[in-house]
């Protein structure tokens, strides 16, 4: 693992652009086997009402983390490439045991990007704190919900 910007990252990842998210992705240069650590996040721990304060280009990048807290990159120069993973109704990874750690939930192929559901952190315990975003999903999967709040 290489420690980039905080979060440590398997060398098999890499940065490209991305389709889903009209930005950046996080892509498998190389295949990588179900259960491989992706990546591990280091970012910080941002309450809801103090997003504002962070770049716009940076906030829409950073995840829900539960009970009204964002985790944001530590770095806003140098963002960690845990935090380009786009959101897919039909992802190819998850969070494990531990929160931090995002593992591959099936063998991925070299030039596949690497995808997560949203809304496994976004949930309907969490409605009660107003999602910082909505939009419209294009992961084009058959059971896409269309329309995700994060
Ligand atoms: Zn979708």
């Amino acid at each position: 693992m290489s420690l980039i910007g905080g979060s440590f990252i398997n060398p098999k990842l890499t940065v490209r652009h991305s389709s889903l998210g009209g930005g950046r992705g996080l892509f498998a240069a190389r295949s990588i086997k179900k259960g491989e650590i992706l990546t591990i996040s280091g970012g910080v721990i941002i309450p809801r009402h103090e997003m504002n304060r962070i770049p716009a280009t940076v906030r829409n990048i950073c995840f829900f983390a539960g009970s009204g807290y964002y985790m944001c990159p530590r770095s806003f120069k140098k963002i960690s490439p845990d935090f380009y993973i786009n959101h897919s109704c039909s992802p190819n990874a998850a969070t494990s045991e531990n929160i931090l750690e995002i593992i591959a939930l099936r063998d991925i192929r070299a030039g596949e990007e690497i995808t997560y559901d949203y809304r496994t952190d976004y949930n309907s315990l969490e409605q009660r704190y107003r999602a910082w975003r909505r939009f419209k999903c294009r992961c084009g999967s058959p059971n896409c919900v269309k329309v995700i709040t994060a």
